[in-house]
């Protein structure tokens, strides 16, 4: 018989700072946000995702009983929060009401700053985009010239399209580095110098004292927005992995995104796969994004058409001012450049042997490839296929779907959309107790 192990020494549980972070409630926001309840924001996070909805699709998705789901509905209602639609809908013989978010409640933006872009977008309270706007910007040109550009061309958006600045009741952030979710801060972000811990939040804010900001990692942001509007909006377990000038990963974990103790989860640029590889800025050598992202594509496929072995990447590079990009690889690839079809599939084999790892540790239902190097086709999506089923054990792999993002490009936008969305209905960290 073995003993009882002593266990009064051992530390309490440590919460973790994503629990309750500390702009929640910070803003102005719904007036009434304060008094959703538990089982109220249940519902409308359920039909933020599937749109219009019957009592009856409502009883399948929970397990509330029928007076729960009328009480709710009527509070909601009251609150403005949902509005009742013409019944068109037969169910049973007869027609039943229809429910949907009411749009008219306030406005969303969102912002998608790219490390050569700032894509926005203005959304109604449903979530439905009113208003889409991209240009070009350089991250690099720092957090007061970039927020200001972006609070600038928001108004301006709003202004042009007749939509009030103090509707505005939530603003959703990615930004291309690793985020503490809890501060809605850049950490010691690479290739962006003066984000370090700038108070992004706000920034904003004083532009927006109406909304609740929410700033997260872009490719988080990214995630969101597949599970709710594109190829994951089945899905409870996903990898959403996004392959730009670098490679990050969005864990989604039973509907939700998972970010881990500090909030940088998923940061799988940086695994090792080659100790001779190339020198990477994090100070290592061959980490994932040094030999598989875009600039690694681009630079193999130059290397070996400078050594003579491919006349069209050659041509492609001439035409482009002595420039090779990652696009014109894949275009190579597509006129049956064998050169550009070799470096695309090893970058894919790279991508899909970390995959197999992440598949054997997580058993996700469904992987998303998204990010401008997607674009480089098929190739990519059946070397990466290829490795991961080669590698992962046939449990995992049975019924797992790796496919492209749906919502490609519109991706952060829709994102930052459902960002600002969730943490507008939330609970105030007092009131979550006794609003059950
Ligand atoms: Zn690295």
């Amino acid at each position: 018989m073995g003993t009882i192990r002593e266990v009064t020494h051992r530390k309490p549980r440590i919460t973790s700072s994503l629990d309750e972070p500390v702009w929640l409630g910070q803003a102005e926001s719904l007036p009434n946000r304060d008094f959703i309840t538990l089982s109220e924001k249940m519902l409308i996070d359920l039909v933020r995702k599937h749109g219009d909805f019957t009592k009856a699709d409502l009883a399948i998705y929970t397990d509330f009983s029928r007076t729960k789901i009328t009480s709710c509905i009527g509070s909601l209602i009251n609150k403005e929060i949902i509005v009742t639609n013409q019944a068109t809908e037969y169910s049973g013989g007869r027609r039943s009401k229809t429910y949907s978010l009411n749009g008219k409640l306030g406005l969303v933006a969102a912002v998608d700053i790219g490390a050569t872009s700032i894509d926005l977008g203005i959304a109604d309270f449903s979530g439905k985009l009113l208003v889409r706007y991209s240009e070009p910007a350089s991250i690099k040109d720092g957090p007061i010239k970039i927020l200001g550009r972006v609070c600038t061309l928001l108004e301006k958006l709003l202004l042009e399209n007749c939509l009030s600045i103090g509707k505005v009741k939530g603003i959703g952030i990615g930004v291309p580095g690793p985020v503490d979710f809890s501060v809605g801060a850049l950490v010691s972000p690479p290739i962006m110098p003066g984000w370090d811990a700038y108070p992004i939040i706000q920034t904003v804010q004083q532009w927006f004292p109406s909304a609740n900001v929410v700033v997260d990692n872009d490719v988080n942001v990214m995630a969101l927005g597949e599970i709710n509007q594109g190829a994951g909006w089945d899905v409870d377990n996903l990898i959403f992995v996004k392959i730009g000038t670098g490679i990050g990963a969005g864990i989604v974990c039973e509907g939700k995104i998972y970010r881990g103790f500090r909030g940088c989860a998923g940061d799988i640029g940086h695994i090792g796969v080659d100790k001779t590889g190339p020198l990477c800025h994090c100070g290592n050598r061959g980490c994932l994004e040094t030999v598989a992202a875009g600039p690694a594509i681009a630079e193999r496929a130059l290397l070996a058409a400078q050594l003579g072995k491919s006349s069209i990447l050659i041509k492609h590079y001439e035409e482009n001012g002595m420039i090779l990009r990652a696009e014109d690889v894949g275009d190579a690839a597509r006129e049956g450049d064998a050169t550009a079809i070799e470096v695309i599939r090893e970058s894919g084999q790279f991508i899909g042997d970390v995959l197999a790892s992440l598949v054997n540790f997580y058993d996700p239902q469904m992987i998303v490839i998204g990010g401008g190097v997607s674009n480089l086709g098929n190739l990519l999506l059946s070397s990466i296929r290829q490795a991961v089923l080669q590698r992962s054990t046939p449990l995992a792999t049975r019924d797992l779907r790796i496919v492209f993002s749906e919502i490609g490009a519109d991706a952060g936008v829709l994102g930052a959309v459902s960002l600002a969305t969730e943490y507008m209905f939330s609970l105030s960290p007092a009131g979550s107790s006794q609003n059950r």
